[in-house]
């Protein structure tokens, strides 16, 4: 068996050595290759990553031009990783390659999906508490229920990663995408360590982003088949009450000649009716935007070289 590691990589120079030699203890007996992404780091990240790669043909690497983010390195990864089993972890060895073997026991159990839950976080109660909430209003929204959707320490069967397509944020929703997709997803506590070296890449801002990144998702999983059922639907109520409106103000003024130049609810019922067929129009313009774009394109981002990854050396013509 052949496991892939995909492995986003952004200032983490002094974390990169252990945590290649952690792996490799840990996933004995079964064969391994290590994706290193190097999402535009400015340190010493991607000449370590060089001698690593220099002696060990099992370890690959790709440099971004500059930072595209998390998910677009996950992605790319994605794409490249040939396992029978993809993981993704973190590269600041807060993650432990001792749990490797847990999450294989449960792939071999037949989950599509395994996702680490960091039981005991060792981050400060400024990135713990949002993390909570975040959680919970995840878990709500698509009704799945994981303690943590921010981990990133996964393992997948490889079906999982090929049919699920990242952008913006996006990575924190894959479970919750292939949930959508019908996977088998569980979770299994893991050991989650302090940051030794460097500083995390995240502030509150990725709660923001995170939450536009959540209605997308609802939006892709829940009505991609069809938005004119959530944007038909929100029209037609707006259109059919703003009709009744209007019909009972025309009612008042054609049979009881009751004068409607100072009646606010006219204004009302016509802007219910208008916004309603913009809504509606707006439907309509998405189903035509999703029948011609069938799959979403992957991320755009500019790599500037690789190692140990021949299909991708060669210049292309
Ligand atoms: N990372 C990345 N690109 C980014 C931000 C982060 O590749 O734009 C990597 C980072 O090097 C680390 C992982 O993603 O391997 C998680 O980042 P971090 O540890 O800063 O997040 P936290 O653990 O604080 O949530
Ligand atoms: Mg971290």
């Amino acid at each position: 068996m052949l496991i892939s590691f995909v492995i986003p990589v952004l200032n983490e120079q002094d974390s990169l050595r252990q945590l290649g030699s952690e792996i490799k203890a840990h996933c004995q007996p079964h064969a391994h290759e290590i994706i290193f992404i190097d999402d535009g780091s400015r340190d010493q990240s991607f000449s370590i990553m060089e001698d690593l790669a220099a002696q060990d043909p099992n370890i690959r690497i790709v440099k971004f031009r500059r930072n595209f983010g998390k998910a677009a390195a996950l992605q790319y990864g994605f794409n490249l990783a040939s396992g029978d089993v993809v993981f993704t972890l973190d590269a600041d060895l807060q993650d432990n390659p001792a749990e490797i073997p847990n999450f294989l026991q449960k792939i071999a159990e037949g989950w599509d999906l395994v996702s680490g839950w960091k039981q005991k976080r060792h981050d400060p109660w400024h990135k713990v508490l949002p993390s909570k909430l975040f959680n919970w209003v995840v878990a709500r929204t698509f009704r799945l229920k994981l303690k943590d959707y921010n981990c990133g320490f996964k393992a997948y069967r490889p079906e999982v990663i090929k049919e699920v397509r990242l952008y913006g944020e996006m990575h924190r929703y894959i479970p919750a995408l292939a949930n959508a997709l019908g996977y088998r997803i569980t979770e299994i506590p893991v050991e989650h360590r302090e940051r030794q070296f460097g500083r995390s890449k995240y502030g509150w801002e990725r709660y923001l982003r995170g939450f536009f990144d959540l209605l997308t998702v609802k939006m892709v999983t829940k009505y991609m088949k069809s938005p004119l059922y959530l944007f038909g639907r929100a029209g037609l109520a707006s259109t059919v009450l703003g009709g009744a409106i209007t019909l009972y103000l025309a009612v008042l003024k054609i049979f009881f000649h009751v004068p409607l130049s100072n009646r606010p609810l006219l204004i009302l019922g016509i802007t219910l009716v208008l916004a309603g067929l913009q809504f509606v129009s707006l439907g309509l313009i998405s189903e035509l935007i999703i029948n011609r774009v069938s799959s979403l394109q992957d991320l755009p981002v500019s790599v500037e070289k690789t190692v140990n990854l021949p299909q991708l050396e060669r210049p292309r013509k």
